[in-house]
């Protein structure tokens, strides 16, 4: 019997600053890249039929506070409810608890002002929002605070606030409860240190503020406080709505991995023994900056194996920035989710032949997964330069002959416009590992035809898309 994690949770973060060609809109109502009901429908209809369970969205910041902007979301994520209703699929909506606004305000619970602000958004969402099966809570990143004496007992206790307000509007609705950080990101001691700051993501992250000696503004918090972050939690879980579901990571790092002295997986059996625990592990599946057609299968599997060797897990995540791009990581995440000791190699054949009707093309995707990022590149194996260009060109030629092949999943936006993808990559990978590529023409193309919604909304408050493009275009410059 395989053991099988019974939520299988599909997480789409379209946030500000992750917005790209293959990602949704759900923010500006003028910009484009917003979805039509009917495509949403197709999107969960896929999802559904790859082996999820559940769809989630976070809520981003820019949608926190009161206006036109935020009604006219309301109606779409309210659409998307009932899409996913309708496919099949329970609804998860997230919100980092105190985060407002495109430029990211960190509001402060304990300045009264800030308090009621948080409030209203949370009953704002938890009155506007119809039949939300789970709301996630989130800790931050963005999010969290250390002025004015805020610690993670400061977030303990709003987080009770929030799921009261939540059992209030919609008691038939579960919260689920995020630990992710060393654990609660960016509260009190995870938080670097910025003198008076302001609580605004511009001052936090100005390396002016700061002692250079700490590199992050969050995954901070000390071993000390891990344990007593984790004895706090326990004393606190009878104060929680009994349905709650616990999201914790066997290891409260970012990537998720077993530390000693940041034991979430010690946490997480403690936490089963009255309640549904998930795994939150957001960088197994995709990294963050670059878009390109992620192969983590290796890695997702070692992954899931981790998780369900150290804790009695219910439920586990699979995170795509680029939803239109990442069907093949999409379908490898729920089926590992439902069998994460099954040989992966027949697994990625098995859906490139459902998919194009070549069970090769799958194996050959391997080829992209060299692109050394930070956020959990884990490569299987080191393809020299000579491989790979061998691997590419076998998988045009198997993409070009697929044509006209009836998949055997709903894949969307459509098998067509996947494969017409997966071939612009194709063609840019191998120039980039042949001979005097011109990266600077490729750095343009590449943020061109991600980025263009950029030039209808606001850059991002981290501004991350130049570097991106950037990265892009050095791909295959440490290959051999
Ligand atoms: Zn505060």
């Amino acid at each position: 019997m395989a053991r099988t994690f019974e939520r299988r949770e599909c997480y789409v973060n379209c946030a500000e600053h992750l917005l790209n060609r293959e990602n949704v809109n759900i923010m500006f109502e003028q910009a484009s890249q917003q979805w039509s009901r009917e495509e949403w429908k197709a999107f969960f209809r896929q999802i559904f039929a790859f082996g999820y369970t559940d769809f989630s969205v976070w809520i981003p910041p820019t949608l926190a506070d009161p206006g036109t902007r935020r009604t006219n979301a309301t109606k779409t994520i309210n659409m998307m409810i009932e899409c996913a209703h309708e496919e099949g699929l329970k609804f998860q909506a997230m919100l980092s608890v105190n985060t407002f606004g495109g430029e990211w305000y960190f509001a402060c619970p304990n300045d009264p002002k800030d308090k009621a602000r948080i409030l209203e958004c949370w009953r704002y969402y938890a009155r506007s929002l119809k039949d939300v099966d789970y709301w996630g809570l989130f800790p931050g990143d963005p999010g969290g605070c250390n002025r004015n004496g805020c610690t993670h007992i400061t977030f303990l206790e709003l987080s009770l606030e929030i799921c009261a307000i939540i059992k209030e509007y919609q008691p038939n609705s579960i919260v689920n409860f995020g630990t992710w950080g060393t654990p609660y990101s960016g509260w009190g001691g995870d938080m670097r240190h910025t003198e008076n700051w302001d609580g605004t993501w511009a001052m936090l992250t100005d390396p002016s503020n700061h002692n250079p000696a700490i590199p992050c503004h969050i995954w901070n918090g000390t071993k000390t406080r891990a344990k007593q972050c984790i004895e706090d939690t326990i004393r606190y879980l009878p104060r929680f709505p009994k349905d709650t579901m616990f999201s914790i990571n066997v290891g409260f790092n970012p990537m998720s991995e077993l530390q000693e002295g940041y034991d979430g997986a010690a946490l997480a059996r403690e936490v089963a023994k009255t309640h549904k625990v998930a795994t939150w592990d957001y960088f197994a599946s995709e990294g963050e900056l670059i878009c390109y057609p992620h192969w983590r299968v290796n890695r997702y599997q070692r992954k899931r194996v981790q998780d369900m060797d150290n804790a009695p897990y219910f439920g586990a995540i699979c995170y795509t920035m680029t939803p239109k791009m990442s069907q093949l990581m999409l379908y490898c995440g729920a089926q590992l989710m439902i069998d994460p000791d099954q040989d992966i190699d027949v697994l990625v054949g098995n859906f490139s032949e459902l998919v194009f009707g070549d069970r090769k093309i799958g194996g050959l995707m391997e080829a992209f997964e060299i692109v050394p990022t930070w956020s959990g590149y884990e490569p299987r194996r080191q393809f020299t330069k000579k491989e790979l260009l061998a691997m590419f060109a076998e998988l045009k030629t198997r993409l070009i002959k697929s044509q006209g092949f009836v998949p055997k999943l709903p894949i969307f936006p459509s098998v067509d416009e996947y494969r017409e993808t997966l071939l612009w990559h194709v063609e840019h990978f191998t120039e980039l590992l042949g001979e005097n590529p011109d990266r600077e023409r490729i750095e343009q193309e590449y943020y061109d035809r991600h980025y263009a919604i950029y030039k209808e909304i606001p850059e991002a408050a981290d501004e991350r898309t130049r570097e991106a493009a950037k990265q892009y275009a050095d791909i295959g410059k440490n290959i051999s």
